[in-house]
């Protein structure tokens, strides 16, 4: 791994706890100087941006690269005025995790010399938890890394934000790798295909591009929901396709959706993404969440009790990046305020993650346009005095996403709700609470209602 590698998977953990306006001021410009004898000297643009990050950054930077490369001891800062690139800026770095970015620009420049396979080490079957939500896509996956080109072909995984799709599809090519280093495996995310393919267009070089994936054992290419409507990078992409499926090459997909929902999507294409095998990855109950906490906080010997973890668990439930990020955050506050990690403690922490989550503008407006949407009627229905069945049950749905998603009274929902009763809200909350427990079609539509308001923020 390089310097640069290194510094930009640190950098995407550190991302995760501070705040977005403190991540862009203090990391802004920097890299990784050298890294020595268990020493590592960050180059910073100036004197300030030294203080902060010896001071109070510290532990935070010694942490995260610790958890890519252990041996490391120390972190010093020192000022350099060689770094004039911006490393923060150009992508979030939620995502550089997966995929170093600056690497891969300089290497798109000379169109995949072999060598740069940008998979993250961390990324392994190994350090990947198994759960009722990924059982078949780790399958599929492991299956895949043991029979390359030879079963699946392509391998689609989807599902939503953070649940692990990057993860295992990297796995497959550490593992590949792993065995035979000398692979021609490339993880790219389908972003950067579709700009390196266009600057491929641009300098006339499409023949070389394509050449160059052609050459492939493994091709990774994440998030392919992006190539919508990129019809030149289809054709091409379709091309390049056909001609690593019939050479038995593997390749490995993953979206926010399954094939057919795609949309812009060539046929052709898309029948060819549907010809492989296609898994789902789905959010993890409570036992895997434990689970996968459980494993980060050995990894990293965090000495915390299961008490604490199955709080964490029970408050974060979506995805698994703000999982990880919540126990990033309650152990570096911890190590930093020099308390125990009790739950009482973990509790006052995790409710500013929860509470910021929860307050990400959304306003009970928000929640009866959303829902009235889903069920395709109109807000002022939601609000009427009207007991036809095809509007109860949006509107108790609403009701409780008033009470579970924004805290409101009972009272105040009720008044929202045309000047209601709030005995009419008790009602509703506990309707749907126990419907909940049941129904698992009311489930996904609670699911689906909850995706799309939050993705309305
Ligand atoms: P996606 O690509 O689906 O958005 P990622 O693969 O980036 O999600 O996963 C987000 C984070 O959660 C990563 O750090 C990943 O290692 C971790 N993660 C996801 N699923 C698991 C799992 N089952 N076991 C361990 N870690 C997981
Ligand atoms: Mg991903």
């Amino acid at each position: 791994m390089t310097n640069e590698e290194l510094w930009q998977t640190a950098l995407s953990e550190i991302e995760l706890s501070i705040s977005k306006a403190n991540f862009i001021t203090w990391f802004k410009g920097t890299s990784i100087l050298s890294n020595k004898d268990g020493h590592i000297v960050v180059g910073v643009p100036n004197g300030f941006a030294k203080e902060w990050l010896e001071n109070k950054y510290n532990l935070y930077i010694l942490r995260a690269i610790r958890n890519i490369q252990e041996e490391v001891k120390s972190v010093s800062c020192t000022i350099s005025t060689a770094n004039t690139e911006d490393s923060t800026q150009k992508e979030p770095l939620v995502d550089a995790i997966s995929a170093p970015k600056k690497v891969f620009v300089k290497e798109s420049a000379k169109f995949f010399p072999g060598q740069e396979n940008n998979l993250n080490p961390k990324y392994t079957f190994e350090n990947f938890v198994v759960g009722g939500n990924n059982e078949l896509a780790r399958a599929a996956c492991f299956a895949v890394s043991q029979n390359l080109g030879q079963i699946y072909n392509p391998l689609f995984i989807y599902g939503g934000v953070g649940l692990g799709k990057t993860h295992l599809i990297q796995s497959i090519g550490n593992e590949i790798l792993q065995r035979d280093p000398s692979s021609k495996v490339k993880y790219i995310p389908s972003e950067k295909f579709v700009a390196e393919f266009i600057e491929a267009a641009k300098t006339g070089k499409i023949n070389e591009f394509s050449q160059c994936y052609k050459q492939i054992d493994l091709l990774i290419i994440d998030d392919i929901q992006f190539i919508s409507g990129k019809e030149r990078t289809q054709e091409n992409f379709f091309h390049i396709f056909n001609h690593l499926s019939q050479s038995n090459k593997q390749i490995v997909l993953s979206s926010d959706k399954p094939p057919k929902a795609i949309q812009i999507l060539e046929e052709r294409l898309r029948s060819r993404f549907e010809g492989g095998m296609i898994a789902d990855v789905s959010k993890p109950d409570f036992e895997t969440r434990v689970a996968i906490l459980k494993k980060k906080a050995m990894r990293e010997g965090l000495s915390i009790d299961d008490e604490s973890l199955g709080f964490i668990a029970g408050n974060i439930k979506n995805n698994i990046r703000e999982l990880e990020g919540a126990l990033n955050r309650v152990a570096v506050s911890a190590q930093l305020s020099k308390k125990d990690l009790t739950p009482t403690y973990i509790a006052s922490i995790l409710g500013e993650i929860i509470s910021s989550g929860k307050k990400k503008g959304i306003t009970y407006k928000h929640i009866l346009k959303t829902v009235s949407g889903f069920y395709d009627i109109s807000p002022d229905e939601l609000i009427a005095k009207n007991r036809k069945q095809e509007v109860v049950r949006p509107r108790q749905v609403a009701m409780y996403l008033m009470r579970s998603e924004l805290q409101y009274s009972y009272p105040g929902i009720g008044s929202k709700l045309g000047g209601r009763d709030h005995t009419t809200a008790i009602h509703a909350f506990d309707k749907i609470s126990k419907a909940l427990k049941v129904d698992d079609k009311l489930f996904e539509e609670l699911t689906s209602i909850k995706d799309q308001l939050y993705s309305i923020v």
